[in-house]
């Protein structure tokens, strides 16, 4: 079987470092392997506008910001397909015919868009196509085969949703679509990492972001406000790891080189971390290390966009040549299931004649 890799983003900002372990360092890890048929990466622009239908503009203005991040961190668009959803209208088509195989309770159920309802104050106005976003995913996922999706923990609910599409899809009209599989990191700090707030996940929308974009400034004032343990408050208090931002993404960012180049006193993490829970280890020593391994991790990325910010016409023309790429394979898709739906009326010599033989004997 082909292995067909998609992920995507939402234009609703720039990318942020949970992004990038969470997903964007496993896309560019597979590109780099070359282990694939096709790879998408797609900007989900319809998508960003379920839930900001007042602000088009938010949306238009970071299609490019999303971009550069892409090309900063490494997605290189000869080897993957870089597109914008709004430009495959077939998606939309294929989420109309997806709608009549789920059913409103199955879609309440969903952990994700249950807890984004919440944080969006949602609840007693959900736009529809809001509600129904998940269904819209299956359709961008099924529209390219793809059966392999390196996403962060909140999206396996969609992945889960778009499987049983497939399913249904596939037992009524007959096997066409394919089932995707989820890539979740394998560090537990990636799956899911939490805000510099000590908020449950990073995220656009809660402002707790450190962005790939942010200067070093930026970077360092963020992580020196982080959130640790607060009754971590005299240096002898022993501290704890759980619930602590910093540790986590220290789990999530650093490697014992780290710790050979910034912190040599300790060979690795788990030193660094005995100590802190035994006490005698101040969160200043600890948040100047993780400046230290994020500076290091995002210069290079810094660098790399400053240089793609030059030529924006550029980054357009990217876009503009992997949203036809995209349309292409899609309507191959779409045409399939439509012909499996049997709603293929006019390439359908058969069902003319028939009819026709019917009326006329
Ligand atoms: P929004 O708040 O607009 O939903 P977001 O920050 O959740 O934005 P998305 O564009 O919804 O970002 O997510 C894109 C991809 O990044 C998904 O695969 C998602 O799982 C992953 N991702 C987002 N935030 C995190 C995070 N904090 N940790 C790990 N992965 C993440
Ligand atoms: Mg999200």
């Amino acid at each position: 079987m082909k292995k067909i890799v998609l992920t995507g983003d939402r234009p609703t900002g720039r990318l942020h470092v949970g992004h990038y372990v969470g997903s964007l360092k496993r896309r560019v890890e597979l590109q780099n392997e070359g282990n694939f048929d096709e790879m998408y990466v797609m900007i989900a622009d319809a998508q960003a506008l379920t839930d900001n239908a007042e602000n088009p503009e938010k949306v238009r203005q970071n299609i490019v910001e999303v971009s550069l991040d892409y090309l900063s961190c490494g997605i290189d668009p000869e080897k993957v397909t870089v597109f914008i959803q709004s430009q495959v209208p077939e998606l939309c088509e294929l989420s109309f015919y997806y709608m009549n195989l789920v059913t409103v309770s199955r879609l309440q159920r969903n952990p994700t868009v249950k807890s984004e309802i919440q944080m969006r104050n949602f609840e007693t106005s959900i736009p529809v196509g809001f509600f129904t976003y998940p269904i819209s995913q299956a359709a961008d996922i099924t529209a390219f085969k793809a059966n392999i999706i390196p996403v962060g923990e909140d999206q396996l609910p969609m992945i889960e949703q778009t499987r049983e599409i497939v399913r249904k899809f596939n037992s009524v009209y007959g096997d066409t679509l394919v089932e995707p599989e989820a890539v979740i990191p394998k560090n537990k700090a990636c799956m899911r990492l939490p805000g510099t707030d000590g908020k449950a996940k990073m995220s656009k929308s809660l402002g707790n972001c450190i962005y790939l974009s942010d200067s070093p400034e930026e970077v360092r004032t963020k992580v020196m406000s982080m959130f640790t343990d607060p009754d971590h408050i005299k240096l002898t208090d022993p501290g704890k790891l759980e619930g602590n931002a910093v540790f986590t993404y220290l789990d999530a960012f650093a490697t014992d080189d780290h710790f050979r180049e910034f912190l040599p006193d300790y060979a690795n993490l788990d030193e660094l971390k005995a100590h802190y829970t035994r006490g005698g280890l101040g969160d200043m020593k600890v948040k100047k290390f993780l400046n230290a391994v994020l500076q290091a991790e995002l210069d290079p990325i810094r660098t790399r966009r400053k240089q793609f910010e030059k030529n924006i016409p550029e980054v357009y023309e990217i876009l503009k040549k992997g949203s036809v790429k995209a349309e292409k394979a899609a309507a191959e898709t779409l045409a399939e299931v439509k012909s499996a739906m049997r709603i293929n009326y006019f390439d359908d010599a058969e069902l003319i004649r028939s009819q026709s033989e019917k009326y006329n004997g």
